[in-house]
């Protein structure tokens, strides 16, 4: 049989997940889409939540101090400003196109607050797990304002923003890191633009769709089901992406991740590879050795 080795690279949409409400940190509504019963984990990514309201109700408690032991937390803002505070003296303020990648590692006890009374807020908080090796690694930061992530202007009308990773056009993001590779990008279309981007074979890949409808596959492909707004779609394994634009044209995240294939033991805050490990990470918390 002949095979079209170009087509088998590419990555298609394997499954689509629409997020659950939820309620975490003071009463801040959101929307869990990984980290759910729907989908428990997609390695090396634990977590997902979106929150987009212009209610404060829904969001003026934020989240109120609070620990994290063996993974990573990437913070990205559409609309709003958010306050962190740690317990080792960093203190910032993330504001749409910025990005906070937190490694929590061995323990950082810290607080996010919206840093507004009104408005919307917008934004996701992605949680990416480390490796057996790194769980216990000193916590640590990479903090980058909007004008230290890059913007990729294409002459289609495209436009990227890198948090992480390198387009097929050579734009590099800021985040270093070796545990999963990540690839985070913003990624906006006009009406009826092709986008591709290679993705290393074997990563783990999502699309959120914030806005509109996208396609994926090639044009002039026999069409499959629309992405639509707010679904997360799970990329099949390859080493291409394309995706076309729908008429409305589309903005969404792309995200990838070296899967780590550990044991994972999830305790609130806490994700550890054993619960004895999770057991000690509570028992260093209520002693007060965060
Ligand atoms: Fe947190």
């Amino acid at each position: 049989m002949k095979t079209d080795n170009q087509t088998l690279n590419e990555r298609q949409l394997r499954h689509v997940i629409q997020g659950m409400s939820a309620s975490d940190g003071d009463g801040v509504r959101l929307t869990r889409i990984i980290g759910s019963p729907q989908l428990d984990m997609f390695d090396p990514f634990l977590l997902l939540d979106t929150f987009e309201s212009d209610n404060p109700d829904d969001y003026i408690g934020g989240f109120p101090t609070h620990p994290h032991r063996g993974f990573e937390t990437v913070t990205y803002l559409l609309n709003g400003r958010m306050r962190h505070r740690d317990s080792t003296g960093n203190e910032g303020v993330i504001e749409p196109g910025g990005v906070q990648w937190m490694t929590a590692g061995k323990g950082i006890l810290h607080s996010e607050m919206p840093e507004q009374e009104d408005g919307l807020l917008k934004g996701f908080q992605l949680w990416v797990n480390l490796p057996a090796a790194a769980k216990m690694t000193e916590p640590g930061y990479q903090e980058f304002p909007p004008a230290s992530t890059p913007l990729e202007q294409r002459d289609d009308g495209s436009l990227l923003r890198v948090i992480s990773g390198t387009t097929d056009q050579g734009t590099t993001g800021p985040i270093r890191n070796d545990y999963t590779q990540p690839v985070y990008m913003d990624v906006q279309l006009p009406a009826g633009v092709e986008f591709n981007q290679a993705l290393p074979a074997g990563h783990n890949a999502f699309i959120y769709l914030v806005d509109g409808q996208l396609t994926v596959g090639r044009s002039g492909q026999p069409a499959t089901k629309p992405l639509l707004a707010t679904q997360l779609g799970l990329l099949s394994d390859g080493e291409g992406l394309h995706v076309v634009a729908a008429e409305q044209g589309t903005r969404f995240l792309l995200v990838a991740g070296k899967p780590l294939r550990e044991p994972v033991a999830r305790g609130g805050p806490f994700v550890m590879n054993t619960r004895e490990e999770v057991m000690q990470a509570f028992q260093d918390f209520n002693n007060g050795n965060f």
